[in-house]
C-alpha cells in the first residue's frame, strides 16, 4: 500500500500520534461521550432489542431500495416537490449549482450534511459566486478555519475553547467576551442575518420515509428547521441508502440514533419536511428538491457480503470507539468519512487507492460491538484486506512474509527453524543497538516503544527443559 493517500495517511497518523496534547483532548472527549452513551443505553429497556430492531429496519430499506425509494419519490412529487436522481457527485454539484444560479440566489444556508462534504458541494457554490454558510456550530468553526469536519457528529472536537475565541475574535463581528456564552452568542448573531437573507436552504437527511415521502432531519441546535423553513427554496442532498419503509420507524430509529450519537434520550431538534408551501400554509419554501445520490452505493449494494455497509446511519459511535481514531483522531484519515466506518467506505467512495485504510484497525471489532445497526464493520475491513490483496495491492514484503509464515507453520521443525532464525536476527540487530531503524523488521513497534525481551530459546524447548516431557 504505497499510494499517495496511503504515504500522507502514514505522515499524518505519526505526527497526530505523536501530538500528546491532541490525544489528551480526544480522550477527554471520547471518555465524556462514552459515559453518555452509557447512562442513556441504560434508558432503555432492552438495548440490544432496538439495535436489532434498528437492524431489521435498514435490512427492509436496503434490501427494497427499488421498492422504496419510488415510492418515496412518488409522495414527494404528490406534494409539488422535485426529486433528481444523481448517479455521482458531479451530476448532484452540478444541480445544485445550476437551480441556484438559475434562480438568481446570491447566499445559501446549510444544515450539517456528510454527503454534501462527500461531494464538495460548498467549494463549488461558491467558485459559482454564491456565499455559503454552515450553520451547525460545530461546522461553522470549522468553515471559518476552512478545514473538513474532524468528525461525522462533532465537526469541531479537536479544537479548545481558547481556540475558538481566538478565531471568533478574528472572523466575526460583535464577540463580547471568549466565555462560551458569549462565543455562541456571536455565532447566533451572524447566522441569524445568514437565516434571514439566504435564497436557498441545504439539508442533509438522516431518514427518507417512503410511506410518507418525508424527510426526517435531527439536530440539536434548530438550525436544520430554520435551514428547511426561511428560505424560498429547500434542498435536500442525501444518499439513496437512507431510506426508510415506514414513519413509525422513527420511533425506534430517533432515540437509538440519538444515543448512539451524543447518549441523548432524542436529539433536540427532529423535524420532518415533505414538500413546498401549499396554498393556505403561512409559510415554507416555495420549491423543495430532493437530489438522491449513488456514487458507489449501487456496487455496495449489489455485493451480498458488505451490502450492510449501507445501513450506517452516520452516528459516529464506531469512531468514537475506535482505538486507532482516539490516537490519531479525524484529520489524519483524508477522507469525508473517518474512522472504521470510514475506512469501510473509502475504497467504495473513493477508488482503490485508498485500500489502506482497511489496515487502520487492530480488528478488536470495538465498532461492530457498539453499532446501534449491527454493521459487521471489522469484518468488512477484512474483507477489504482480502479484495486488495486479491486485486493485487498487497505489499511485497507483506506477500513475502505470508508466503513464509504459511511454509514455517506446515511443519514443527520448520517453525522451529524459522523461530530460531528470527529471535537470532533480532537478538544481534538489538545488541548491535540497531532497534528501531530500516533494518529491524519489527520497526513498527521499535520505534516508538521499548523492544520487547527477545527469548532464548522457543516455548517447546522452554517447556521441555522446565517439565521434561514433549
Ligand atoms: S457504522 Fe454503525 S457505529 Fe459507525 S457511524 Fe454507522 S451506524 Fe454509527
Amino acid at each position: 500500500m504505497n499510494s499517495a493517500p496511503a504515504q500522507e495517511f502514514l505522515r499524518r497518523a505519526a505526527e497526530r500520534a505523536a501530538d500528546l496534547t491532541h490525544r489528551q483532548m480526544l480522550r477527554a472527549g471520547m471518555d465524556h461521550y462514552q459515559a453518555n452513551f452509557a447512562k442513556g443505553r441504560g434508558r432503555f429497556a432492552d438495548w440490544e432489542a432496538a439495535r436489532q430492531r434498528c437492524h431489521e429496519i435498514k435490512w427492509e430499506g436496503v434490501n427494497h431500495l427499488d421498492k422504496y425509494l419510488l415510492e418515496f419519490e412518488a409522495r414527494v412529487k404528490e406534494r409539488g416537490g422535485r426529486v433528481f436522481w444523481a448517479e455521482n457527485s458531479e451530476e448532484a454539484r452540478n444541480y445544485v449549482v445550476n437551480l441556484a444560479a438559475s434562480r438568481g440566489v446570491r447566499r445559501v444556508v446549510k444544515s450539517k450534511s456528510m454527503v454534501t462534504e462527500e461531494i464538495h458541494l460548498s467549494p463549488a457554490l461558491e467558485k459559482a459566486g454564491m456565499e455559503v454558510f454552515e450553520t451547525d456550530l460545530g461546522e461553522f468553526i470549522v468553515q471559518l478555519r476552512n478545514e473538513p469536519p474532524y468528525h461525522i457528529v462533532m465537526p469541531a472536537m479537536h479544537l479548545t475553547h481558547a481556540q475558538i475565541a481566538k478565531l471568533f475574535h478574528e472572523k466575526l463581528s460583535d464577540v463580547a467576551g471568549d466565555d462560551p456564552v458569549s462565543l455562541v452568542a456571536a455565532a447566533r448573531q451572524a447566522l441569524r442575518r445568514a437565516f434571514f437573507s439566504a435564497e436557498m436552504g441545504i439539508s442533509g437527511a438522516n431518514f427518507l420515509v417512503a410511506d410518507s415521502g418525508l424527510v426526517a432531519i435531527t439536530t440539536n441546535e434548530g438550525n436544520g428547521r430554520l435551514c428547511v423553513s426561511l428560505p424560498r427554496i429547500q434542498v435536500a442532498v442525501t444518499g439513496i441508502e437512507k431510506v426508510i419503509p415506514r414513519l413509525r420507524d422513527l420511533a425506534v430509529l430517533w432515540p437509538t440514533l440519538a444515543t448512539a450519537g451524543t447518549g441523548q434520550a432524542i436529539t433536540t431538534y427532529n423535524t420532518l419536511v415533505g414538500g413546498p408551501r401549499r396554498p393556505g400554509e403561512p409559510d415554507g419554501p416555495e420549491e423543495f428538491h430532493v437530489i438522491l445520490l449513488d456514487n458507489g452505493r449501487s456496487e455496495l449494494l449489489a455485493d451480498a457480503e458488505q451490502r450492510d455497509v449501507l445501513y450506517c446511519i452516520r452516528c459516529g459511535a464506531c469512531l468514537n470507539t475506535c482505538p486507532v481514531f482516539r490516537a490519531i483522531g479525524g484529520h489524519s484519515y483524508g477522507t469525508t468519512y473517518p474512522g472504521p466506518i470510514g475506512s469501510v467506505l473509502a475504497p467504495h467512495l473513493r477508488g482503490p487507492e485508498f485500500a489502506h485504510l482497511s489496515y487502520a484497525s487492530s480488528l478488536c471489532g470495538a465498532c461492530t460491538d457498539i453499532c446501534p445497526v449491527k454493521v459487521d464493520l471489522h469484518h468488512h475491513l477484512l474483507h477489504n484486506r482480502r479484495n486488495a490483496v486479491n486485486a493485487g495491492r498487497g505489499r511485497f514484503g507483506e506477500r513475502l512474509g505470508f508466503k513464509l509464515w504459511r511454509w514455517a507453520m506446515a511443519g514443527a521443525r520448520r517453525f522451529e527453524l524459522v523461530g530460531g532464525v528470527v529471535r537470532a536476527t533480532l537478538r544481534a540487530l538489538y545488541a548491535l543497538g540497531l532497534e528501531g531503524t530500516a533494518l529491524d523488521p519489527a520497526r513498527a513497534w521499535t520505534r516508538n516503544h521499548a523492544a520487547p525481551a527477545i527469548p532464548r530459546a522457543s516455548f517447546r524447548k522452554l517447556w521441555r527443559e522446565k517439565n521434561g516431557a514433549r
